[in-house]
């Protein structure tokens, strides 16, 4: 079996080489020609472009890209996937986009003959690496059951979300979830510390009772309550406040086209959006605590 992969980035490039790993035939491209080089000295062979990889033998094609315009190009655009490729190749795309764009893609590869799959992912750069990422998976069941195999070599849960861009739903309504609860959890810890509390009593308390959730047991934002979580180290590396507005824009802009109000997913999204203003937008996204402390240094 022999696969495509276009996206060499902090995901993609980990993603591909637990294919190679995993013992596939791998043929990659990036604009960046140093991740490209950084694959083939781990074994894959070199494209030009999105159209060399689908000229050539590939079975299945995968793209891990930055957002929807990047996704639309590398599929549709001149020299692209679906120009050049043949019939039933699968198409998998783990970029995190709207639902809306993922289905008008998957729509058109039809066309040609293509099935596609949207399978976003979660687990992070760490996930990614360790090969534990967790795939929510748009498409038909047949193309889910062709692709699981591969998923498995890069991922723990495999996970099919319905048809085309449920994969997409899944995410954008996950994370904004997230986002939602680490604000929630931050206003939470930084009242009960202003009120006098100790922080890692009030989590301790809050972990045992019906406020718990992955942003307070997991993930706290408090620094000191957790060791190994990025509220202990600064708030450096982790899931980047940026990359939390990216997913909150995509879930109030997927929420607009559904006529569905996200009342808190949009005051969350400008939340994150004042903070990231502040010039905060690379810290980790449980930052968004130091908002709430009277004694923070952001
Ligand atoms: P990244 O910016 O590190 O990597 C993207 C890669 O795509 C880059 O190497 C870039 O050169 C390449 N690229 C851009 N346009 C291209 C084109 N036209 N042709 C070929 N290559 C092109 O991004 P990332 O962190 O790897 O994220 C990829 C996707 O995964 C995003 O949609 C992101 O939202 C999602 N995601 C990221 C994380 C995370 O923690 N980083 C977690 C879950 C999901």
């Amino acid at each position: 079996m022999h696969i495509g992969f276009i996206g060499l980035g902090n995901m993609g490039a980990p993603m591909a080489r637990n294919l190679l790993k995993a013992g596939y035939a791998l043929s990659v491209f990036d604009l960046n020609d140093a991740a490209v080089r950084e694959l083939v000295q781990a074994g894959a062979l070199p494209a030009e472009s999105p159209g060399a990889i689908a000229r050539g033998n590939a079975d299945v094609i995968i793209t891990m890209l930055p957002a929807a315009p990047h996704v639309r190009s590398v599929y549709l655009g001149d020299d692209g996937l679906i120009q050049n490729v043949r019939p039933d190749v699968l198409l998998i795309d783990s970029s995190t986009i709207d639902p809306h764009s993922a289905r008008d893609v998957a729509a058109v590869a039809a066309q040609h003959g293509n099935p596609m799959l949207d399978a976003p992912v979660s687990g992070g750069t760490g996930g990614a690496a360790a090969g534990t990422l967790t795939f929510m998976v748009g498409g038909s069941t047949a193309d889910f059951a062709r692709a699981r195999p591969i998923l498995e070599a890069m991922g723990k849960n495999i996970i099919h979300c319905g048809d085309s861009g449920n994969g997409q739903v899944a995410k954008v309504a996950n994370n904004m979830l997230l986002g939602i609860s680490m604000i929630g959890v931050a206003e939470a810890m930084a009242l009960g510390v202003a009120l006098g509390m100790d922080a890692k009593t009030l989590a301790g308390v809050i972990n045992t009772s019906s406020g718990r959730c992955w942003s307070s047991d997991t993930y706290n934002p408090f620094p000191g309550v957790l060791e190994n979580v990025p509220a202990s180290r600064g708030y450096s590396g982790g899931f980047g406040t940026d990359l939390m507005l990216k997913d909150l824009g995509l879930a109030t802009e997927a929420a607009k086209q559904a006529r569905q109000p996200v009342i808190l997913g949009a005051l969350a999204q400008q939340l994150y959006q004042a903070f990231s203003a502040q010039g905060h937008g690379g810290l980790d996204f449980s930052a968004i605590i130091n908002q709430y402390r009277k004694d923070s240094t952001h």
